[in-house]
């Protein structure tokens, strides 16, 4: 059986498609009734996200869009079980999850001993970087999830992120020409998932798992593609620096390890409580110069304007993120702008964007 049939959403439209579904050699190819093709994914890159029984539903992981494709064939199911690594409903994935779940009942045993020690802020920096990347993609998908209904006040759904409406793809090339530049220096060994949404506020975020948020009010804020990638930096160094992930388990703490244990983020009063936390967190100064070094080399690396992070931070008061205070002229901010600026460059900088695709990714949400 390496055919069949479903039903494809392709992430911008809420419409549902129905597919025809090829299993090739290497990739799952949809096309629709007339045989144009939809979407072709690599089976090393399918997962199968949560669904009612009867219906296998799967995504494509870290590909920064929310297409779906659902399969009710039985057969077809089993097929793709047996070729895509991370669809598994033969139960070895269930296997290891229990292994994995024995594991961190020991961590979390362990950690209710130390927290008698050290407290819980400084046990969360020394597990935080413990932590698998695997679990910490799960919770930052848990998370994800509350953050996004969060700041998503409006109720836009998909819309919410920008790049998809008429005139807007132009602007969602720039962004992740940009975002890719900054994303190869960087070599991260978590993969990213980037996206612009419609907030107004000069802020940008990153959760734990790869998740990024460019708000378009920074893209307005900012004169220049630099000035926009120096703060997307800053927050890569949040990410590197698992920053996030400690906030998390600093802020919903020991309920949040018992939710790693039980494997279940999904629906937790701890999960609501870490989303939380992140919209409402401030850094501390040491955590945020860290970040803003981090960026500082990131840029020269990348070839960019090291200087651009702080000419931003100077702009907004240093409030990079959702919770932090602003504060102009405040000797804080002073203090990190000269922090960036002790950053010798390497080389002559390259602007991240023409002029034409700056013009383009100022009108990712439409226009403004
Ligand atoms: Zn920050």
């Amino acid at each position: 059986m390496t055919a069949g049939h479903g039903i494809f959403f392709d992430g911008a439209v809420s419409a549902r498609q129905e597919a025809k579904i090829a299993l090739g050699d290497t990739a799952l190819h949809v096309t629709n009734p007339d045989g144009r093709l939809l979407a072709e994914w690599p089976f090393g890159e399918i997962e199968e996200v949560a669904a009612p029984d009867g219906v296998l539903r799967l995504a494509r992981r870290n590909s920064g869009l929310l297409a779906r494709l659902e399969i009710r064939d039985a057969a077809l199911a089993t097929a793709i079980d047996e070729r895509a690594e991370a669809v598994d409903r033969s139960g070895s994935i269930h296997r290891r999850q229990r292994a994995s779940v024995i594991a961190w009942s020991v961590a979390a045993t362990v950690s209710l001993v130390l927290l008698g020690y050290y407290g819980v802020p400084a046990l969360a920096e020394r597990l935080a970087p413990l932590v698998p990347p695997e679990v910490e993609r799960r919770l930052g998908a848990a998370v994800d999830m509350q953050v996004r209904g969060m700041l998503d006040k409006n109720n836009l759904g998909e819309g919410f992120e920008c790049g998809a409406r008429p005139g807007e793809p132009p602007g969602k090339a720039a962004f992740e020409k940009m975002f890719g530049r900054l994303e190869r220096a960087a070599a991260l060994p978590v993969p990213l998932r980037p996206s612009v949404i419609r907030r107004e506020e000069a802020n940008a975020i990153a959760l734990p798992g790869g998740r990024i948020y460019v708000f378009e009010g920074l893209i307005a804020k900012a004169e220049n593609p630099d000035e926009v990638a120096g703060v997307i930096a800053h927050e890569l160094g949040h990410v590197a620096n698992r920053d996030n992930t400690t906030t998390l388990l600093q802020g919903a703490g020991l309920s949040l390890l018992f939710g790693m244990v039980l494997g279940d983020f999904v629906g937790g009063g701890a999960v609501v409580l870490a989303a939380r936390t992140l919209l409402q967190l401030s850094y501390s100064r040491d955590v945020e110069l860290g970040a803003d070094r981090y960026a500082a080399r990131l840029m020269d690396k990348a070839g960019g304007e090291v200087r651009a992070l702080g000419t931003m931070l100077e702009r907004i008061g240093g409030a990079t993120e959702p919770g932090a205070k602003i504060l102009l002229d405040h000797p804080e901010t002073k203090a990190r702008v000269a922090a960036i600026n002790a950053v010798a460059p390497k080389g002559t900088p390259v602007p991240f964007l023409d002029a034409a695709e700056w013009a383009a990714m100022r009108r990712i949400c439409g226009g403004r």
